[in-house]
C-alpha cells in the first residue's frame, strides 16, 4: 500500500484548485497527469531580469522591469503592429510592440499619461528602443513578475506563467518526508531536506545542489529496487542446471575456428551460476562483434543437456529470424528441436508450436516479445537468454520469471559495451561477464567521414566494390519529425542506386511486411544481392562476413552508440572492411566531435563512455536507452556522479541499517512509492 503521506501527490491534475477539463488535457501532452508529475516538472532555466529606473543603449537585449509614463496611442495597420508610445522617468522613449491586438484593449490596459510597471525584453528597431508583448502592471502591484523567473518546458495554450501557477500548487501539497539518505552521506554533500530541495529546485536556487539531491533520490530508489529484485531471486530456488557436454562437445568441435579465451572464460562463468539452484542473473557485455552469439547457443545447450527448455529473446523480427536461421544450421545435425515465435506466426502454425512447447518438444523456443505472452506456457523453461538486452526493462525481466516454475536463469546480452554508470542503473541486479576480446584474424574496420558533395565519388568506389564481387549496405538516416520519411528516403535512395547498379541493390525498412523483410535479408546473406540500401532496422546483430563495406549517409544524425553498431555490420570476416561516413554540410560540435571519435576508435568501451559524456541536456539517453531508466531528474551527468554512491547507501541499509522495517528503511518505502520505481514496490506488496 502507498503511503497515505503520498495520497495528496497522486492525486490527478483535476483536483488542483482552478484545472478544469481542457487544461487537464492539455497537460496531459506533457504527461502530467498528477500532482506529482507537475512536481517533477523541473524548470530548465531561469529568465533573470534587471529593475531599473532609466533605461538606456546597455540594457538592449535583456529582460527588464521599469515603470513607464504611457504618452500616445498609434493604431497598427494589418501589416503593422500596434504602437504605445511610453517614457521613463528620464525621458526616454520606448515603444511597446502589440501584434493582433485591439486599439481599445490597449486604450484600457495602458491609459495615456498614466504610470504602469512594464516588464519585458528590451530590443532596438532601427533607432527606436522597444519592448514586444510586455507584461503589465501596475506600478505599486505586489504580485508583479520576478526578478528572477523559472522557465518551464511548455505545450500549447500553457503558458510559462501558468505552469509557475501550477507548480506552485503542486509544492504546496508537497509534505516533509521522513529522510531517506543516510546521514553522513547528506552531510557530506551539505544537502537541504526532499522537501526543501524540490522548492529550490522550482524557484532555481542553489546552484544545482538541489536537483543534485532529487537526482540521488532517484537513483537511490533506482538501486533499492535493483537490490531488492537481486536479494528476491536470489532467495528463490530455481533448478541447477549442469550439463554433460554430449551437445557443447560436437558443436565446439565442429566450428572451423576455436573459441576465444574469453569466450572460452566467460562460458565457465556462465556455466557456474546455472550449475547452482539459485537463479542466474548475468549480463554479457562483449564488443560487436566478439561472438556473444555463440556463447549464448553453447550456455541453451548445457540448459537442454540438462533436460530444460530454453527461449531466446531478440528485439526484432529480422534478428529472431536470423538467429533461428544461424543457431539452426550450426547445430546441423545434434539432436536439439529449435522452434520460432513472432507476432506474425498466427493460426494453425502457432497453435501447434505452442502445443509442442507446452508438451516439451521444443528444446530452443526463439522469437520476439511474442514468447512470453499470456498464453505461451513452457514445459520446462530453465533459461532464458536476452540478446541486444537494453530493449528491455527490469520489470520485463520479472516477468519472464513469473513464466516458468521454478524461475529461471537469465542471461542478458547488450548490443554495445555499456558504461559503468548505465551498467548500474540499468542492469543493477545482475553480475557482470565480458568478451573483451575479438576473435583472431580481424582486421580493423578503416572509418572515413567525408562530405556529402562527394557522394558521386562515394558511389564510384561502391560501384568498384560491388563489380569485384563484394558486398556493401547503405544505411540511411531516420528522418525528423516525418511519420514515414526514413522509408521514404531509403525508397529514394534505393530506387537511385538500383537505376545505376542494376537488381543487384535491393532494400529493407521497417515498414514493409515481415515476409518481404526475410526475403531481401536472406538474399543478402545468400549473396544473391551486392548492396543493401536500409534503415536502422539492420543496427543489431545482423551478420553477413562478406559484407566489407558500410556507408552511412548524414551520419552526423546517428547517435554515437548506434554508429559504433552499424559500423559492426561490417568487419565480421577477415576480409578488409571499410566504413564511410558521409556527413552534411552543417554538424554542431557535438556532432563533430561524435565522427571524429568514430574515425580515431574501434573501441566499443570507449565509444560508449564518450557518447555517455557527450550528450547535452537535449540529448538525454537518448531513445536506445531510455526504456529502463525513465529518469524524472537523474541526468546523464548526475547518474555518472553519484550511482556509486547510491548504491553503496542502498546495500548499506539493506544489509545494516535494518532492511526495509527500520526508521530508515520506514522512509525508503516512501522513496519507493514516490518514483514508482515499480519492480521493488511489487516485492514489497508480495513480501
Ligand atoms: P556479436 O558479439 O556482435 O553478437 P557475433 O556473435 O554475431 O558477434 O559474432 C560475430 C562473428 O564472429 C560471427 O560471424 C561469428 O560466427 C564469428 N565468431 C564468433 N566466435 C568466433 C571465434 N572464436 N573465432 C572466429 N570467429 C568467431
Ligand atoms: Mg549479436
Amino acid at each position: 500500500m502507498r503511503p497515505a503521506i503520498l495520497n495528496p501527490l497522486f492525486a490527478e491534475t483535476a483536483t488542483l484548485k482552478g484545472v478544469g477539463a481542457a487544461l487537464v488535457r492539455q497537460l496531459a501532452r506533457l504527461k502530467l497527469n498528477r500532482a506529482l508529475d507537475l512536481l517533477f516538472h523541473l524548470p530548465i532555466m531561469a529568465i533573470d531580469r534587471v529593475q531599473v529606473d532609466h533605461i538606456d543603449e546597455s540594457l538592449v537585449g535583456r529582460p527588464i522591469i521599469v515603470v513607464l509614463t504611457i504618452v500616445r496611442h498609434d493604431a497598427g495597420g494589418p501589416r503593422s503592429p500596434l504602437r504605445v508610445r511610453a517614457v521613463d522617468g528620464g525621458g526616454q522613449w520606448v515603444d511597446l510592440v502589440f501584434f493582433g491586438q485591439s486599439g481599445a484593449w490597449a486604450r484600457a490596459k495602458l491609459p495615456v499619461q498614466e504610470q504602469r510597471r512594464i516588464t519585458g525584453k528590451l530590443d532596438r528597431y532601427g533607432q527606436t528602443l522597444q519592448i514586444g508583448h510586455p507584461d503589465i502592471a501596475l506600478p505599486g502591484e505586489a504580485m508583479g513578475p520576478m526578478l528572477r523567473e523559472p522557465v518551464y518546458p511548455l505545450t500549447e495554450g500553457v503558458t510559462n506563467k501558468r505552469m509557475a501557477q501550477l507548480a506552485a500548487l503542486a509544492l504546496a501539497r508537497a509534505p516533509d518526508l521522513p529522510e531517506w539518505i543516510e546521514p553522513s552521506v547528506r552531510e557530506r554533500q551539505g544537502w537541504a531536506s526532499w522537501h526543501d530541495s524540490i522548492a529550490a529546485a522550482h524557484a532555481l536556487t542553489g546552484e544545482g545542489k538541489a536537483k543534485d539531491r532529487l537526482a540521488y533520490d532517484e537513483l537511490l530508489a533506482n538501486q533499492l529496487a535493483l537490490l531488492l529484485v537481486r536479494r528476491d531471486t536470489r532467495l528463490r530456488r530455481g533448478r541447477a542446471l549442469a550439463g554433460d557436454g554430449r551437445l557443447t562437445g560436437p558443436l565446439v568441435q565442429r566450428l572451423p575456428w576455436s573459441l576465444t579465451a574469453a569466450q572460452t572464460r566467460v562460458l565457465g562463468e556462465i556455466s557456474g551460476d546455472m550449475a547452482q539452484s539459485s537463479p542466474m542473473l548475468r549480463l554479457l557485455q562483449g564488443d560487436v562483434g566478439s561472438g556473444k552469439t555463440l556463447v549464448a547457443l553453447l550456455a541453451m545447450l548445457v540448459a537442454v543437456e540438462a533436460g530444460a527448455q530454453t527461449a531466446l529473446l531478440a528485439p526484432t523480427e529480422i534478428l529472431a529470424r536470423q538467429h533461428f536461421a544461424s543457431i539452426t544450421r550450426m547445430l546441423g545435425d545434434l539432436p536439439v528441436r529449435v522452434g520460432i515465435l513472432t507476432g506474425r506466426d498466427k493460426g494453425k502454425v502457432r497453435a501447434d508450436l505452442l502445443d509442442d512447447l507446452a508438451m516439451g518438444r521444443i528444446d530452443i523456443l526463439i522469437g520476439t516479445h511474442a514468447i512470453f505472452q499470456e498464453a505461451v506456457d513452457y514445459h520446462d523453461l530453465g533459461l532464458v537468454v536476452v540478446d541486444e538486452q537494453h530493449r528491455f526493462g527490469v520489470a520485463q525481466r520479472l516477468m519472464l520469471a513469473s513464466k516458468a516454475k521454478a524461475p529461471p536463469h537469465l542471461l542478458a546480452m547488450t548490443a554495445t559495451p555499456i558504461p559503468r554508470s548505465l551498467a548500474l542503473t540499468n542492469y543493477g541486479e545482475m553480475d557482470g561477464s565480458q568478451i573483451d576480446e575479438l576473435p583472431p584474424g580481424r582486421q580493423p574496420i578503416e572509418t572515413r567521414v567525408m562530405a556529402v558533395e562527394r557522394s558521386e565519388e562515394v558511389i564510384a568506389a561502391l560501384g568498384r566494390h560491388l563489380a569485384a564481387g563484394g558486398q556493401a549496405y547503405w544505411v540511411c538516416p531516420l528522418v525528423e519529425g516525418s511519420e514515414n520519411g526514413d522509408e521514404a528516403a531509403a525508397e529514394l535512395r534505393a530506387a537511385e542506386l538500383k537505376a545505376r547498379f542494376g537488381p543487384t541493390v535491393g532494400m529493407v525498412h521497417g515498414r514493409m511486411k515481415p515476409a518481404e523483410k526475410d526475403a531481401v535479408m536472406a538474399d543478402f546473406a545468400g549473396g544473391g544481392l551486392g548492396l543493401l540500401v536500409a534503415t536502422t532496422v539492420i543496427e543489431v546483430g545482423v551478420d553477413v562476413p562478406n559484407a566489407t563495406l558500410m556507408i552511412i549517409e548524414a551520419a552526423e544524425r546517428f547517435g554515437l552508440a548506434q554508429l559504433h553498431q552499424l559500423r559492426g555490420r561490417v568487419g565480421r570476416g577477415s576480409g578488409r572492411s571499410v566504413c564511410l561516413l558521409l556527413r552534411g554540410p552543417e554538424l554542431s560540435e557535438t556532432a563533430k566531435a561524435r565522427l571524429k571519435l568514430m574515425r580515431e576508435t574501434n573501441d566499443g568501451f570507449r565509444i560508449a563512455e564518450a557518447d555517455l559524456a557527450l550528450r547535452g541536456a537535449g540529448e538525454i539517453l537518448g531513445h536506445r536507452q531510455s526504456g529502463e531508466a525513465a529518469f524524472r531528474v537523474a541526468d546523464p551527468e548526475r547518474t555518472a556522479k553519484f550511482v556509486a554512491m547510491a548504491r553503496d547507501d542502498a546495500r548499506l541499509l539493506l544489509d545494516r541499517d535494518g532492511g526495509l522495517e527500520g526508521p530508515r528503511g520506514q522512509a525508503a518505502r516512501v522513496l519507493l512509492y514516490l518514483f514508482e520505481r515499480d519492480a521493488g514496490v511489487a516485492l514489497l506488496r508480495s513480501g
